[in-house]
C-alpha cells in the first residue's frame, strides 16, 4: 500500500509539472506579446483594405506566394485572441480568401489571396489611437486608395517596423526589376571575331533591344552599361569591374540578373548557343538560364550548345535568379556576320526576351 502511494505521487508529479511549467511560461510569454484581437476587412469600389488591431507595437515581414498568388504576413511576438475570425471570404475581384493563423508560438501569420501585382497594394501601421490604445496594420487592395473608408492618423508609424522588403512573386514581368549586363565595354573588348568585330558592341546592342522589348512590358530595365564604358571607372582591373556589374544588381534588389556575353574560340567552326548558372545556384537559376537558351535557340536558328554550371563572377555573386548567356560566337564568320546585323540582335533579344517572359510565368 506505501509503495502504491508512493508510485501515485511519482506519477502525479510528472503528470502535473510539465502543465504547470507551460502554463507558467505561456503566461510569462502572452504578457510582454501582442495581442491580435480583431481583423476588419472592409470593401469600396473593387479596393480592400484588411486592419488588424494589435493590442502592442510589433513588427512584421511580408512576403509572396504563388500558385495560388498570396500576400503573407508574419507578425513576430503576437498571438491570436481565440475570438477572432480565422477565414473570411472577401467578396471583390482582387482579393479572395483572408486567413489568419498562429503560425508559432510567437508569429501570427495573415495569408491574403490577391490576384494584385506589387503595385497594387500596400502595408502600413498606425500608431495607438489615444482613446482605445490600438495599434494597426494596415493592408489596402487595389490601384487608388482615395475611396477607402477614412482611416485616423495617416501617418505611417514607426513603431510597427516592416524588417524585410517584399519579394516580387507575382507572375508577369510588369513590376519586376530586371538588370541587364552588357558583356565587357570600355577599355575591356571582350572577345574580338572575323573581321574585328568586337563582343562589347554586340553584347551593347543586343542589350539595348532587350531593354526596350523589357520596357514595353512594364518591367524596370536596369543596365549596367548604355554605351561603350567600363562600369567601376576607365581601364578598371577585372575583378573590380565585375564587382560593380553585381553591385548595381544587388544594390537595386533585382528580381532578375541577365549578363549578356558572346562566345569565342581558336577554331572558326565553333558555333552555337550556351547559357550559364553559378554552379551553387538556385534551381530558379538554372531554370532561367535554360528558358534564355531556348528562347534565343528558336530565335536564331543556332546550335544548342546546352546549359552549363560556372563559377563566373558576375552570375556566382549577385543574390538574385541569374544567369550568362553565350548568344553566339563572334570567332565563327556566319554567326558573327549574324550578330552584327540589326536583324540578327534583334532576333537575339527577343529570344532573351521570350525566355524570361516564360521565366516569370
Ligand atoms: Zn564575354
Amino acid at each position: 500500500m506505501q509503495r502504491n502511494i508512493f508510485v501515485f505521487f511519482s506519477l502525479l508529479i510528472f503528470i502535473v509539472f510539465p502543465v504547470i511549467g507551460q502554463a507558467a511560461s505561456f503566461g510569462d510569454r502572452v504578457n510582454t506579446m501582442s495581442k491580435i484581437e480583431q481583423i476588419r476587412i472592409s470593401t469600396a469600389d473593387e479596393k480592400v483594405r484588411i486592419v488588424l488591431d494589435a493590442s502592442k507595437p510589433v513588427s512584421y515581414k511580408t512576403f509572396v506566394l504563388s500558385n495560388p498568388n498570396r500576400v503573407a504576413i508574419d507578425i513576430k511576438g503576437a498571438w491570436l485572441s481565440p475570438d477572432i475570425i480565422k477565414e473570411t471570404l472577401v467578396d471583390s475581384s482582387c482579393v479572395g480568401k483572408v486567413r489568419v493563423r498562429q503560425f508559432d508560438a510567437d508569429t501570427v501569420r495573415v495569408v491574403i489571396e490577391t490576384n494584385v501585382s506589387q503595385n497594387g497594394y500596400e502595408i502600413f501601421s498606425l500608431p495607438a489611437n489615444a482613446n482605445t490604445s490600438i495599434y494597426r496594420i494596415v493592408f489596402d487592395f487595389g490601384d487608388e486608395q482615395k475611396n477607402l473608408p477614412a482611416v485616423v492618423e495617416e501617418s505611417p508609424s514607426t513603431l510597427v517596423v516592416p524588417t524585410v522588403a517584399i519579394p516580387n512573386a507575382m507572375p508577369g514581368i510588369r513590376g519586376k526589376t530586371i538588370v541587364i549586363d552588357p558583356g565587357h565595354g570600355g577599355s575591356d573588348s571582350g572577345a574580338v571575331g572575323t573581321k574585328g568585330i568586337m563582343e562589347k558592341d554586340i553584347t551593347l546592342a543586343i542589350s539595348k533591344q532587350l531593354q526596350g522589348l523589357l520596357t514595353d512590358a512594364g518591367a524596370k530595365v536596369i543596365m549596367t552599361r548604355t554605351s561603350d564604358v567600363d562600369v567601376a571607372r576607365p581601364s578598371a582591373e577585372a575583378v573590380e569591374e565585375l564587382q560593380a556589374r553585381v553591385d548595381v544588381a544587388n544594390r537595386a534588389r533585382a528580381d532578375l540578373f541577365l549578363s549578356i556575353h558572346m562566345d569565342s574560340f581558336s577554331s572558326s567552326d565553333a558555333k552555337g548557343t550556351s547559357t550559364y548558372y553559378y554552379a551553387k545556384g538556385t534551381p530558379a537559376s538554372q531554370r532561367l538560364a535554360n528558358l534564355v537558351r531556348s528562347g534565343i535557340i528558336e530565335q536564331l536558328g543556332t546550335e544548342d550548345r546546352g546549359t552549363k554550371t560556372c563559377n563566373f563572377y558576375v552570375v556566382k555573386h549577385t543574390t538574385m535568379p541569374a544567369a550568362l548567356a553565350e548568344v553566339a560566337f563572334v570567332s565563327n564568320p556566319g554567326e558573327g556576320q549574324l550578330l552584327t546585323s540589326t536583324d540578327g540582335t534583334k532576333k537575339a533579344a527577343q529570344g532573351i526576351y521570350n525566355g524570361i517572359r516564360r521565366y516569370f510565368q
